[in-house]
């Protein structure tokens, strides 16, 4: 089967995680530092706080941004369930914008039509998660406008995105967002096994996010509220966790961080070759926005269902009997029963619906050869034209 996604490591990474193993610190030693500036350095963040997880990293985020009960998230329903679940961990509510039909990202029209409303209601959002998704970046600088008249914080989930750029500046910049956060997952662009990071300009909100990530523990004086007892003295000064990445992780990190550049420019290699073979099917292709630069995580094609005989679940049934991994991101998260529960229902967002409806991740990895390439499209061609 060729998987939809997977890691690429070499001996360098494998040579830098055994040499941690040798060292003296298997956590909270010299790697997470290193790789948090191997991450400042690609992105031209001030801050970046590694942690196990992004999902971990969206807590923290959130919690730093100060959402709690009473106060509401939004986010795009097309993504994976931990853009909303941050929301829900903090006893904050969770909505949903739909998404723009042509990028797949939340829309900003639709964003500010139910500001519009939300602000007539009461009900506006405290942090909107922007999610990139498949790596192409969000209409940021709609989005930014819009939080300024409406006063949200925005996070960008850009768990597809790393080494991708917006506007000329690289994806985690944080020039139109509070906080950015990535994923370093094995099948995203950069794996840590599991990991994630938070990134911001704001010395305020990485401070805080550094306290949530180790149980609210400082051993910061300036912070403390009493004086010091000695040298082994530390205070618990909030109620954080132990989200911590472990140096085994983090120096797998570091060498994968340094072949970023390469990791995306063979995912466009790879885009570009889909782009032109596939073009005569009857298959809607990913839209690429202006001015920007996926990180091509994922390439989604939807099928153009009128055009052909057989379902979506038909054509996708066929590819994975064919050994073709290809995968569905994502089922719409306010379909998912325990959000059905909150009261969402089908019918809710119907640009995800629609999306949902007939898209397809086709197998888009670093190291995919032409061959394994031709293999998905040869056999996605059979199978649209029987
Ligand atoms: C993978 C992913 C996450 C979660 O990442 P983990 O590191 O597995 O916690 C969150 N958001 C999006 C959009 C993702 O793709």
């Amino acid at each position: 089967m060729i998987p939809y996604g997977k890691q690429d490591i070499t001996q360098a990474d494998i040579d830098s995680v055994v040499s941690v193993l040798k060292s003296s610190f298997l956590t909270q030693g010299p790697q997470v530092p290193a790789f948090e500036n191997a991450l400042i350095k690609a992105t031209g963040a001030d801050h970046a706080l590694a942690v196990n997880s992004a999902t971990s990293a969206l807590h923290i985020a959130c919690l730093a941004l100060e959402l709690g009960q009473g106060d509401i998230l939004w986010t795009t329903p097309i993504t994976f369930v931990a853009s909303a679940n941050c929301g829900l961990y903090c006893g904050a509510s969770v909505d949903f914008v739909d998404i723009d039909p042509a990028t797949y990202n939340l829309c900003p029209k639709a964003l500010e039509q139910k500001l519009v409303h939300a602000k007539k209601e009461g009900v506006l959002p405290k942090v909107v998660v922007a999610v990139h998704l498949c790596g192409q970046p969000c209409d940021m600088k709609a989005i930014h406008a819009l939080s300024i008249q409406y006063g949200f914080k925005i996070i960008e989930d850009a768990s597809h995105a790393i080494g991708g750029r917006y506007l000329k500046q690289p994806i985690g910049s944080c020039v139109y967002s509070d906080i950015t956060v990535f994923s370093f997952h094995p099948v995203k662009i950069v794996t840590t096994a599991e990991g994630g990071a938070a990134l911001t300009n704001s010395k305020a909100l990485a401070d805080k996010m550094a306290l949530y990530r180790s149980h609210g523990i400082t051993r910061d004086e300036a912070l403390m509220e009493n004086a010091s007892h000695g040298g082994w003295y530390y205070e618990q000064i909030d109620l954080g966790f132990n989200y911590r990445m472990t140096e085994l992780q983090a120096a797998l990190g570091v060498t994968q961080m340094s072949r970023l550049s390469e990791f995306v420019s063979a995912r466009h290699q790879l885009a570009i070759r889909y782009n032109e073979k596939l073009a005569e099917l009857p298959i809607t292709l990913p839209y690429q926005l202006a001015n920007t630069y996926s990180g091509l995580h994922l390439y989604v094609i939807r099928l153009n269902l009128n055009e052909i005989t057989k379902t979506h679940k038909a054509v996708f049934d066929e590819l994975r009997e064919n050994g073709i991994g290809v995968n569905l991101h994502y089922i719409p998260v306010h379909l998912q029963p325990y959000y059905q529960r909150m009261g969402f229902k089908h019918g809710d967002f119907p640009n995800a619906e629609s999306y949902y409806s007939n898209a397809i991740s086709l197998p888009m990895f670093h190291s995919m050869t032409h061959e394994q390439q031709d293999e998905v499209i040869s056999k996605l061609t059979l199978i649209l034209d029987a």
